[in-house]
């Protein structure tokens, strides 16, 4: 992709950016491509930390644990505290007990690894017995038995909740990766049921939460991610300001629904990186 200059969409007030004390980052096609991290991630946050920026990651990949993201992100250098990695899982966690708080036994469509976070949260997984709730994530360990016992539930009636409506998850392999909102449309399918709550991004709930938990007002933030229909919609509509970056999904030239606009399109971290410490020398 030939190198294009930064672009400050609609009259981007640069000095907005020097009111940033907070960047929330997408993981894959953000900091990383499938398992590779991009060249520009560690001198990012390097001087996020100079500049006295926090930040958090925000994921709806929920295949693996926060434990193993923790672990995963520290072999590629990057030290994170386990709060500092958000995902729909939590989102999710947040739902129930908000709009759900009679129920404690669910049955769970995702990996070992999700089913741990929403046990720690508090929630006992069940496999045969009753359930109060089914709740479907990216379960990468899919198998038949229990999606006939998932769409048994949700036929029963029981509240019915996806984690993230992401179709496929990206890769750079020869092949497609079927994500929760598959899952769920094969579940639609079969029971005839949509499900009734959709937790992750593009719901600019599970960004209000890191607000909420870190102190912060909107214009403090900055939401960087890959995506235009989730990272940058759920930007908008937390009132965030959006960062699109190039080195995953999106194009520049996909960026036309005005619902999803981004505020700011950069080719990698390492554009946001200079905008940020240039940001930092503007008079208020
Ligand atoms: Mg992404």
């Amino acid at each position: 992709m030939p190198k294009v200059s930064t672009n400050l969409l609609f009259g981007l007030d640069k000095g907005r950016l020097k009111s940033v004390r907070h960047v929330v980052l997408d993981m894959d096609g953000t900091i990383y491509l499938g398992g590779r991290l991009f060249a520009e991630t560690l001198p990012f946050l390097a001087t996020l930390k100079e500049l006295g920026i926090g930040w958090d990651f925000l994921t709806n990949n929920n295949s693996k644990s926060r434990a193993d993201y923790v672990e995963s992100l520290g072999q590629m250098g990057i030290v994170v505290e386990a709060e500092q990695v958000v995902m729909s899982t939590d989102a999710c966690v947040a739902t129930l007990r908000r709009d759900y708080p009679e129920v404690r036994r669910i049955f769970v469509l995702g990996t070992s690894g999700m089913k741990k976070d929403l046990e720690g949260a508090g929630f006992e997984v069940v496999s045969e017995d009753g359930c109060d709730a089914v709740v479907v994530g990216y379960d990468t360990s899919l198998n038949y038995e229990s999606l006939c016992r998932a769409a048994y539930w949700i036929g029963q009636g029981k509240p019915y909740l996806a984690t993230h409506p992401d179709l496929v998850c990206p890769t750079e392999m020869k092949t497609i990766l079927p994500d929760c909102g598959a899952i769920c449309a094969l579940l639609e399918s079969a029971t005839g049921r949509k499900p009734d709550q959709v937790s992750g991004k593009p719901n600019p709930a599970i960004l209000e939460a890191v607000m909420n938990r870190r102190g912060l007002t909107a214009g403090e933030v900055v939401m960087v991610g890959d995506r235009i229909y989730t990272d940058m919609r759920m930007a908008r509509e937390a009132g965030v300001l959006g960062a699109l970056t190039l080195t995953g999904e999106a194009t520049r030239d996909e960026v036309t629904a005005p619902a999803s606009t981004p505020d700011l399109i950069i080719n990698d971290l390492g554009e946001l990186e200079a905008l940020l410490r240039s940001s930092r020398s503007i008079p208020l």
